[in-house]
């Protein structure tokens, strides 16, 4: 597989994308809020983020763009007055979204508000609560069995009020304004798997295109979880007819192994496009069919927009012990995983930037290679016998109804060699594109 984004290029870019995932690493990122406005600024120093602010109350569809939340600092204060739990110490120990709360309590009172994982003791566990005003506490367990009875301090300083949700987009225009969408989601804490290898490997692709020549043009969102998809799927409804394919980018820096989740419609173009990727680059990989449970598939993928967007990962979230924990951490995420999925995506691209359809201009019985030069040698250099094959492939198949990735999958060769088939025959005035 050729593809643009070269192998020596890839393990400095993995390690770029490490770097990059631990700048933003300590930020407290919720759905809405400063830490995710602070995200899109880091990345704005990459690529050209056009940042977006939605007002609180907007409705969006079936839902309301909630109130922006805000936290400066949180803590518990044991009996002793030590500080037990310390959000300085991690974004991860307060419940996303809980609202301010300052007072003493027992500790029988306390515990309602205490979240741990008793099967993996020293992890602290990443809870939310976005759409019922609540507040608590996460934390390992082992720290939460120290705790004695007395009388505790508790204290979230957060805030949670009308204010906007915020959204990153950064459009890439191509000869057509036909669109390839990319979508990642920002509102995760210090989580790095499962959030931030997304957004870096979004970045430092959007980054790639950015340089390279563009058929298609490309969108890339960097948005909140479900409620950012809801939001700009329904402000901008006139532009989504011209999504021709689209893939929801996380998890993409643990090591396991490659899997894509395949979108709503099962057979679309990038369904097969992935496959075809996968199986011709990855030593491992998955495929699993639709459903509608996940990522932000479940917005682009419902029944009023069924859009062929599918999700590519490494392990799927939920099927790893580290997910939603402070275990997804700088450690969990590696710089070869990362450059493998950027591979990955980039050869994905360059299949969709190239998969066209031609029709012969002359389909009865076979064109005269040899009196063309285009038999046995080609501009000096000798054709080999899976060129040959792949012209006379192209040739037959160039009816109208099969792209080249249908005439790759019939004739067994690779799709650079059936695409430098194509683009030969088509110099030679034997194909026209469609
Ligand atoms: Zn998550």
């Amino acid at each position: 597989m050729t593809t643009s984004l070269k192998a020596d290029d890839t393990v400095q870019l993995g390690e770029e994308m490490h770097r990059l995932i631990s700048e933003l690493y300590p930020i407290c990122r919720s759905i809405t809020g400063d830490g995710v406005r602070k995200t899109l600024h880091i990345l704005q120093q990459l690529i050209p983020i056009e940042v977006h602010e939605v007002p609180s109350g907007t409705p969006v569809f079936d839902w309301t763009v909630p109130k922006e939340w805000n936290i400066r600092d949180a803590y518990v204060l044991a009996p002793t007055g030590e500080r037990v739990i310390d959000f300085k110490q991690s974004n991860l120990h307060v419940l996303n979204y809980s609202i301010p709360v300052h007072q003493r309590m027992s500790f029988s009172e306390l515990k309602e508000h205490l979240f741990s994982i008793p099967e993996y003791p020293d992890w602290i566990p990443y809870r939310t609560s976005y759409y019922k005003e609540s507040w608590g506490f996460c934390l390992a367990h082992n720290s939460l069995c120290k705790l004695v009875e007395g009388e505790y301090e508790v204290c979230i300083d957060s805030s949670l009020e009308n204010g906007y949700l915020t959204y990153g987009e950064y459009y890439l225009p191509g000869k057509t304004d036909e669109e390839v969408l990319f979508s990642c989601h920002i509102c995760h804490p210090s989580l790095c798997n499962d959030n931030l290898s997304g957004i870096a490997l979004a970045t430092f692709l959007a980054k790639h295109l950015s340089s390279q020549p563009r058929y298609y043009s490309y969108r890339f969102l960097f948005i909140p979880g479900t409620i950012g998809s809801i939001t700009w799927l329904c402000l901008n409804e006139d532009k989504i007819h011209r999504v021709k394919h689209g893939l929801v980018i996380s998890g993409v820096g643990d090591p396991g192994k490659m899997t894509y989740k395949k979108s709503r419609r099962s057979n679309a173009e990038i369904d097969k496009v992935v496959a075809y990727v996968l199986n011709n680059i990855s030593e491992n990989y998955q495929i699993e069919e639709f459903s509608p449970y996940g990522y932000d598939e479940r917005q682009y993928c419902s029944p009023g927009f069924n859009l062929p967007v599918g999700r590519l990962t490494r392990t799927p979230f939920g099927q790893y012990p580290e997910y939603h924990t402070s275990a997804d951490d700088l450690k969990f995420v590696n710089s070869n995983a990362l450059a493998q999925s950027l591979v990955v995506y980039a050869a994905v691209v360059d299949v969709l930037e190239h998969n066209f359809k031609y029709l012969s201009t002359s389909p009865k019985c076979e064109p005269q290679l040899g009196r063309r030069g285009l038999y046995g040698n080609l501009g000096g250099q000798k054709l080999t016998k899976a060129d040959e094959m792949a012209m006379l492939w192209v040739l037959n198949l160039s009816d109208g109804d099969y792209n080249l990735l249908d005439i790759t999958e019939r004739s067994g060769l690779e799709f650079a060699v059936i695409n430098k088939a194509a683009n030969t025959l088509f110099k030679s005035g034997l194909l026209k594109k469609l």
